[in-house]
């Protein structure tokens, strides 16, 4: 993993112990959706924190009950962008580190045989109206959906584009990595691999059916390949391994 940081300079892996033991609380099979969500929110306050490390400030008066000083504001307006559906867990705990940060939606579902992003919910005004814009998204998998959900923001006129994950997979990092250099990656974890169904290995399972309790039966667990899909994963596995 300190190969792909040094790789990716970009990449930004906390090393919070906070942060280690509530993601194996996550990971867990056993922990139930209330548990999970709780999790994922915690969590995100603490990815949250370490990625608006270097956001600016401008100075701003305030009167204390003994004096006037210069205390600081945030600069920048910034954007929250959930990726659908897992990265709405997220939401509410960056809203609660930053309150007057605006929430756009942007639908990019992944088609589960090709793995690629597929937009079915823009409704972006026409300029930008923030200057930095978080992409949320639990699981930084493929990096396709991320990748796209850039491509949108900075024709929108996004000025600094940051992907905040829990988990990432390494293929996804060289994904977006290659598409975007420019866009700094905070993750808690990277894994070692997507599986041959764009499941993050150990990872955590679905993040949206964990975090909402939609499990849909056998076929919807990890570890059950299409011959296509599996062919996409090998296909950024050998992209990862010749770089
Ligand atoms: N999305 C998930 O929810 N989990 C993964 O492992 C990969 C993508």
């Amino acid at each position: 993993m300190a190969h792909l940081e040094q790789r990716y300079p970009n990449l930004h892996v906390s090393s919070h112990p906070l942060v280690a033991h509530k993601l194996t609380l996550l990971r867990d099979k056993g922990t139930a959706p209330k548990q999970f969500r709780e999790l994922v929110r915690e969590l995100s306050w603490l990815i949250g924190y370490e990625a608006m490390a270097d956001l600016t400030t401008r100075p701003m008066g305030v009167e204390t009950p003994l004096e006037v000083m210069e205390g600081a504001e945030l600069e920048p307006r910034v954007g929250l962008v959930p990726v659908l559906r897992a990265g709405l867990g997220m939401v509410d705990a960056m809203l609660e580190l930053m309150p007057t940060s605006q929430v756009w939606h942007i639908g990019l579902y992944r088609d589960e045989r090709t793995l690629k992003p597929v937009e079915y919910y823009n409704k972006l005004p026409d300029a930008a109206t923030v200057q930095v814009c978080l992409i949320l998204d639990p699981m930084l998998a493929t990096g396709g959906s991320s990748a796209a959900t850039v491509d949108i923001l900075k024709a929108w006129g996004a000025a600094r584009i940051k992907q905040v994950s829990l988990i990432a997979a390494p293929e996804g990092i060289a994904t977006l990595s290659e598409a975007h250099p420019d866009v700094d990656i905070h993750v808690c974890a990277v894994d070692r691999a997507l599986n041959d169904r764009g499941y993050i290995e150990p990872g955590l399972g679905d993040a949206g059916d964990r975090q909402f309790g939609t499990f849909a039966g056998p076929g919807s667990e990890p570890g059950h390949p299409s011959d296509e899909t599996a062919e996409i994963v090998r296909r950024l596995q050998r992209t990862l391994a010749v770089d």
